[in-house]
């Protein structure tokens, strides 16, 4: 059997019993999926016709594509790995269609490269047609190869940066940042696309690309310098190592353990999994800490499964329940109008009057420190700036945030599932 990057990662992120979900064709929660799932197919379509073309997309050709590909994947599905996959809901594919918008607008889709291409190699790592015999495979949503105009500083040793290989992968969950490119997903991308395309080329550069956040996390490795080397061989036997404890963790009946608890949340299989629905049910009077805490995580889970299909019977009404109802309900806030920056800026200069611009300008770190402003005012207040720069002028703006940010470590609470660090946007508490 070969391995795959998408389903090694389901062990990795979930549990080993979700590969034998996956590996017996189990049909999984695609409503979770389906938004990503879409944005996805739609950059896809829109890169690929770039290439076609030869050229950027102009916007109109870009909206056309977005919808040609919605059309399909509500009435048809798609294709993946080979395999056809049911129609997708409306709701979610305009969902998705809409954030490939917002993505392919700021950011356009290059028209060079490869979109959506698959890298394989056989059990000594070398390159092989992707398909049943193959040992590794990888999905790459957008290949680059002999990328100029990166500005490495290497060191004597190292030399002169040479061509770029650059391989990337899109991203459509809130959460996708820096980390990603720890994953095992990265490393198999990274192993199996160099042997494939490394000749001739002196560098790989891996992109994760969040096309929600529309922002770029990427790292470069020399793979044929001694360092590189290393780091090249140490990802490689951190696949196989992955794919041995995966086979030997089968017991007799050829199934991999299950191990219910914070694994469980987003995982595709919770609403046919027994052994998560036992252990719920078997924890349900439990007072232990432990116990209770792993029927948070699948709890979590299930809340999240609720949400979805209550979200849908609740649309019109709310659904009534002991003590209130459940339902969609207005909830007013007070918004700052259009207007206000105006009125706030006018009332500032009533109060500086008489000073020139010099001591307007002096005066603007006093009004902005008075704002309070976070972290995503002033990326926006950035990308005001420098929002017609193209690609320097977004390398200047991230540098730019850099110098602006720095890290606090502030207490969270909540299921962190196993291989990631805690971050600070749970409830503070
Ligand atoms: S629901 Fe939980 S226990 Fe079941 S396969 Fe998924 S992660 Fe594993």
């Amino acid at each position: 059997m070969n391995h795959r990057s998408t389903s090694l990662r389901l062990a990795g992120e979930h549990c080993a019993h979700a590969l034998d979900f996956y590996e017996r064709g189990a049909p999984y929660e695609r409503a979770h999926f389906s938004v990503g799932v879409a944005a996805h197919a739609i950059l896809e379509e829109v890169g690929k016709e770039a290439v076609r073309r030869g050229r950027y997309l102009l916007l109109r050709e870009v909206e056309e594509t977005a919808e040609r590909t919605a059309s399909e994947l509500i009435r048809e599905g798609r294709d993946f790995e080979g395999e056809r996959e049911p129609p997708l809901r409306s709701d979610l594919v305009w969902e998705g269609r809409d954030l490939a918008l917002v993505y392919a607008r700021e950011c356009p889709m290059p028209p060079d490269g490869e979109y959506e291409v698959a890298a394989a190699v056989n059990r000594q790592f070398l390159p092989c047609p992707a398909g049943e015999g193959a040992y590794l495979m990888a999905r790459i949503d957008h290949k680059a190869t002999r990328v100029a105009g990166l500005d490495l500083e290497l060191d004597d040793e190292d030399g002169a940066a040479g061509p770029v290989l650059q391989l990337d992968d899109y991203k459509s969950g809130w959460s996708a940042d820096e980390r990603e490119l720890r994953q095992l997903q990265r490393k198999i991308q990274a192993v199996t696309g160099w042997a494939n395309w490394g000749r001739d080329h002196d560098v790989l550069r891996l992109r994760v690309i969040n096309i929600r956040m529309r922002r770029v996390y990427e790292t470069v490795i020399l793979p044929n310098t001694e360092d590189g080397e290393r780091l090249m061989a140490r990802w490689r036997r951190d696949i196989e190592r992955e794919i041995e404890a995966r086979d030997v963790q089968r017991g007799p009946d050829g199934e991999r353990p299950a191990t219910p608890g914070a694994c469980c949340v987003g995982c595709p299989y919770l609403g046919q999994c027994e052994p998560a629905a036992r252990h719920l049910e078997r924890r349900g009077l439990s007072t232990e800490p432990r116990d209770l805490a792993e029927e948070l995580a699948i709890l979590e889970a299930r809340r999240g499964q609720l949400l979805g299909i209550l979200r849908e019977e609740a649309g019109e009404q709310p659904i009534p329940v002991p003590g209130g109802s459940v339902g969609f309900y207005a909830k007013e806030q007070e918004t700052p109008r259009a207007e206000a920056p105006g009125v706030l800026a006018g009332l500032w200069e009533r109060r500086l009057q008489g000073r020139d611009a010099a001591g307007l300008l002096a005066a603007l770190p006093g009004l902005l420190g008075s704002l309070g402003l976070g972290k995503a005012q002033y990326e926006r207040g950035l990308s005001h700036l420098y929002r017609d720069g193209g690609e320097e002028g977004r390398d200047r703006q991230r540098r730019a945030l850099a110098a602006m940010l720095t890290t606090k470590v502030q207490r969270s609470f909540g299921v962190l599932p196993d291989g990631e660090e805690g971050s600070d946007d749970g409830d503070q508490g």
